[in-house]
């Protein structure tokens, strides 16, 4: 009995025997010759079936529907025409799980005539098409690529609980869940809780976990549920040492994604993943608003301004932008202010012109966190908890929160975050 081989491997095979299985993406029959295009989940590859050689599989192959999962026996030979340059002739063919004949949607598409919200009420048919398994695919090279860096840092992998006692972030765009006689909330975000790993003397943490965030926001880059990858270090100068481990983790990874999967981005989607020179430029928020000519009120920027700031920094070459000095008011009461002017220790990463990373340092002076809550007129009493963990000795520290959909929609040039998560989750997406 032969051993499956996969697509990819076919290369290796010419002249050889061998066994593949897969998925009909494509068929076409003609009078004396018939073609299936096989996939599997790691290439495609063009199956040939002669009448005159096989004349019972040639009759099997104009009953077979698309998406039928079989197996094929044959010989592979190399053609310069098929894709991958090989071809198998076949030998043998059986059907392993059928598919019914009409699909609900295509997954062979030659254009884009699915509209997304039926793509994604299919979406296990969707991500058989291999541009969506490349993203699920691309999906997991960032959380392995994530945990290398961070782990070759010395960096302690934690998982801290999503359900809390009190909110995260803020009041607003909440989840409230009934927890047994009280209310509970889903974490908006790990925040306290990193910062309790540090209070814990773990010094440097990571977390890749799920946020929650009840906003009602259509916009292409919010979803009500995603996956945030979380950093919180100690002993910090400022949070210029934050800026730097992050810059140096983008190169990383994305040195390593195009390593692994360069060529089948290129061939799928027409890019180059482009690895980022360090250190990326930084702008402070003040210099931003100028550049831009934006009226400075103390907010935070607008979507159409961090595109515009992409767009100036794309002209010089950069695809990433470190936008620093956030004004007191665009920032939540634990960030860490400067002495000398109204602005928070912190930065918001921009790539492509869409804010992928909010990251700063933390006060860690009690008295002044409270100082600080006070003034945004915030009470202490709902969390206290935090709160105490300052008391008994807790350094300098920062860290940020990334978020990883973002991270693919720009890397790929994507319309939206939608695409790059397994399923979606939004206002009015709560299924399947
Ligand atoms: P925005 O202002 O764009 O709504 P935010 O500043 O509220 O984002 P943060 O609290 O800074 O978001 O969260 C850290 C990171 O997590 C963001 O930079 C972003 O990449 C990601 N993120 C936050 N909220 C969402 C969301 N609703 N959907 C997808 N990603 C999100
Ligand atoms: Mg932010």
């Amino acid at each position: 009995m032969l051993q499956r081989t996969y697509i990819k491997n076919l290369k290796k095979h010419i002249g050889e025997e061998v066994l593949i299985k897969g998925s009909i993406y494509a068929l076409r029959a003609q009078s004396s010759v018939s073609f299936i295009v096989l996939r599997d989940i790691t290439g495609t590859a063009q199956v040939v079936i002669v009448k005159n050689s096989t004349p019972d599989i040639f009759n099997l192959v104009k009953s077979l529907s698309l998406e039928t999962a079989i197996s094929v026996q044959g010989i592979v030979k190399a053609e310069d025409k098929a894709p991958n340059h090989v071809e198998i002739e076949a030998s043998s063919i059986s059907v392993i799980s059928p598919s019914l004949p009409e699909l609900p949607i295509p997954v062979y598409e030659k254009g884009s005539e699915t509209t997304s919200n039926l793509r994604h009420q299919y979406r296990f048919l969707d991500i058989r098409k291999p541009k969506n398994a490349l993203i699920m695919k691309l999906s997991g090279a960032f959380d392995r690529y994530y945990r290398e860096f961070l782990t070759q840092q010395g960096f302690i992998e934690i998982h801290t609980p999503k359900l809390m006692p009190t909110p995260s972030e803020s009041s607003s765009d909440l989840f409230e869940v009934n927890y047994f006689d009280r209310k509970a909330y889903l974490a908006q975000s790990p925040q306290l809780y990193k910062q309790m790993a540090i209070a814990g003397g773990l010094e440097k943490v990571f977390e890749v976990g799920p946020i929650f965030r009840a906003e009602k926001s259509f916009t292409t880059r919010h979803a009500t549920e995603c996956t945030c990858y979380d950093v919180e270090m100690a002993y910090i100068k400022d949070h210029e040492d934050i800026i730097k481990l992050e810059e140096n983790m983008i190169a990383f990874i994305l040195t390593k994604m195009k390593e692994e999967y360069g060529d089948e981005v290129k061939q799928l989607y027409g890019i180059d993943i482009k690895v980022p020179e360090t250190p990326f430029p930084r702008i402070t928020m003040k210099e931003a608003k100028q550049l831009l000519g934006s009226f400075d009120d103390g907010s935070d920027l607008s979507s159409e301004e961090e595109k515009a700031l992409g767009d100036h920094f794309a002209a010089k070459g950069h695809d990433f932008v470190f936008l620093t000095d956030f004004p007191i008011t665009a920032r939540p009461f634990y960030h860490k202010y400067y002495e000398d002017k109204p602005c928070t220790k912190s930065a918001d990463l921009i790539y492509k012109g869409v804010e992928i990373t909010t990251l700063a340092q933390r006060e860690e002076r009690p008295d002044v966190l409270v100082k600080q809550l006070i003034a945004k007129g915030l009470g202490t009493t709902d969390i206290q908890w935090y709160l105490d963990f300052f008391k008994y000795g807790v350094p300098p520290h920062g860290g940020w929160g990334l978020g990883g959909s973002r991270f693919l929609k720009q890397m790929l040039n994507l319309e939206s975050i939608r695409d790059t998560m397994f399923l979606f989750r939004g206002v009015n997406h709560l299924n399947p």
